[in-house]
């Protein structure tokens, strides 16, 4: 297991010397210690990034040479899957499964950018037609420079590739900041990265805490974009530091995501996908659909069942066999979350859970629940509890649906649910949301856009759109000599 910081290619300690606990959330025990990067250490992480893509190789090989070593780690990460997957599990607290699941899309996504970084050599020129005659012009998609990355707790690897990949795809040199939670797997990118040939300071990873190593980093003048998944409190401070030296920024933030359940909607497919919308990763997922809109003929009987069902899941370590509830992260977000519950309590009516399941005191355990019949301006049901909590409300009309699912101040994901196709599509278009899903919830694809609207981010990650956010384009307008300007000199 690699606990120390990754600068310039090889593993270190931190300046100070200093290590901080990296706990397990199914028994709340200490099972690592980590260099607990500062400011010092972000300068040399940033120095190193620095001159790998001032004079380094990386940014001036081939796309397809670029490709070559993302393919050799996304290979990598494939074949330690198991390892990695149980390294996931033991600091985070997902069930194995779903771990399984994170690291195969993260060797995906590598595979991914190897695929876009091979096609820049082809595509990364575009001859633009001019007006005036004399003058040739292009546009050349170029890497933005040294990144900086800064990533949450709930899917430790794959945000790390999902900011990583496509960064070192453009030709970017990179300093990754995962978070102080969960900075295991993402640590070991390093060694995965010098076993598939990359060059040293191409990719530096500085494990700490936002104050003292996110901060810092946001504030480098040696950065020239910053990328940053996490909470909209945070987001909002980093683009405010950002702008300082109008540095780049792309913002992944948080949400309230809804999901519209039509009458004509099977009971069961409705249970299923709300369940996987909220129960999926104990919940602690941006784009959760935290909210559910029944049209009323189904409300009661769809509530009923899906209660029903929300108390026959298995909740316990990540390992063990048939668990689809883990732990939360970490004993903060166990209270948050249980002081949360305690709050819908008083603005809801509790239709199932609420509180730690009996036998798990231990660890940071908390039931699937579900609450209904809040008011629309409840606090349960307009802000973000990133855990196993859902609130539900009937609708009866299509108009009412699409009002309350919209009257969010985040716009990250939606879904609807409807036979009626022409229907799902006319309200999948209303959302004012960056990510739709019709008849499911959740499921994320390496080549589809991801990115909010409103308060839930700037930007998109993914897909081409991706890759986009690491190039700038440079115009090159070049004139033909054999015609002499005669401006001043006639
Ligand atoms: P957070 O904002 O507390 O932390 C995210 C990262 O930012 C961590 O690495 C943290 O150390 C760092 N950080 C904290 N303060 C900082 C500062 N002042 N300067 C620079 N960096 C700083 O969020 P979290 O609790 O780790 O994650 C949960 C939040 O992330 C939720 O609100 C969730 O909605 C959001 N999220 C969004 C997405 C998405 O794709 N939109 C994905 C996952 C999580």
């Amino acid at each position: 297991m690699k606990n120390q910081l990754f600068i310039d290619g090889t593993y270190c300690d931190a300046a100070s010397g200093e290590v901080f606990d990296v706990i397990d959330p199914s028994d709340r025990q200490v099972f690592a210690q980590v260099a607990r990067g500062g400011a010092d250490d972000i300068d040399r992480a940033v120095g190193a990034a620095r001159r790998a893509f001032d004079t380094g190789p990386w940014p001036r090989m081939s796309g397809s040479e670029r490709g070559a070593v993302l393919r050799r780690m996304g290979d990598t990460i494939a074949a330690r899957r198991d390892d990695l997957a149980r390294l996931e599990v033991q600091d985070n607290g997902k069930p194995l499964p779903e771990a399984n699941w994170d690291i195969d899309d993260t060797a995906g996504v590598f595979h991914f950018y190897a695929d876009l970084a091979a096609r820049l050599d082809n595509s990364a020129e575009q001859d633009i037609p001019l007006a005036m005659e004399g003058f040739t012009s292009k546009a050349v998609k170029e890497p933005v420079g040294v990144a900086g990355a800064i990533i949450p707790w709930n899917f430790p690897m794959l945000m790390a590739s999902w900011k990583v990949a496509p960064a070192l795809a453009a030709g970017c040199t990179v300093v990754l900041k995962p978070s102080e939670l969960t900075p295991l797997t993402a640590l070991e990118l390093g060694e995965i990265a010098n076993e598939a040939g990359l060059p040293p300071g191409a990719l530096n990873i500085v494990p700490g805490f936002g104050p003292e190593a996110g901060q810092p980093l946001t504030e480098h003048p040696g950065v020239d974009k910053l990328a940053f998944t996490g909470s909209v409190p945070t987001g909002s401070q980093i683009m405010a530091t950002a702008a300082r030296d109008i540095k780049t920024v792309s913002l992944e933030l948080g949400g309230k995501s809804p999901l519209v359940v039509f009458a004509d909607t099977p009971i069961d497919e409705a249970v299923e996908w709300i369940m996987f919308g909220i129960f999926w990763n104990q919940g602690e997922v941006c784009s959760a659909t935290s909210r559910v809109l029944i049209e009323e003929p189904i409300y009661e009987p769809l509530l009923a069942r899906l209660a029903e069902e929300a108390r026959k899941i298995r909740i316990g370590h990540g390992l063990d066999d048939g668990v689809l509830l883990g732990p939360l992260v970490s004993p903060s977000q166990h209270e948050k979350v249980l002081a949360a519950i305690e709050r819908g309590k008083t603005e809801g009516r509790l239709v199932s859970g609420g509180g730690v399941p009996e036998g798990l005191e231990h660890g940071c355990y908390v039931q699937p629940t579900i609450f209904a019949d809040m008011a629309e301006d409840a606090w349960i049901w307009r802000e973000e509890i990133f855990g196993p909590v859902v609130c539900v409300k009937p609708f009866t009309t299509e108009d009412e649906a699409i009002r309350m699912a919209n009257d969010s101040r985040f716009g990250l994901a939606a879904a609807v649910m409807s036979a009626d196709l022409d229907r799902a599509e006319r309200v999948a278009r209303a959302f004012r949301a960056g990510i739709v899903w019709i008849n499911c919830s959740q499921p994320t694809f390496t080549e589809a856009p991801w990115g909010g609207t409103k308060q839930s981010g700037i930007g998109r990650e993914l897909g081409e759109w991706g890759l986009n956010n690491y190039l700038e384009i440079k115009q090159i307008t070049a004139y033909d000599r054999s015609r002499p300007w005669g401006w001043y000199l006639k």
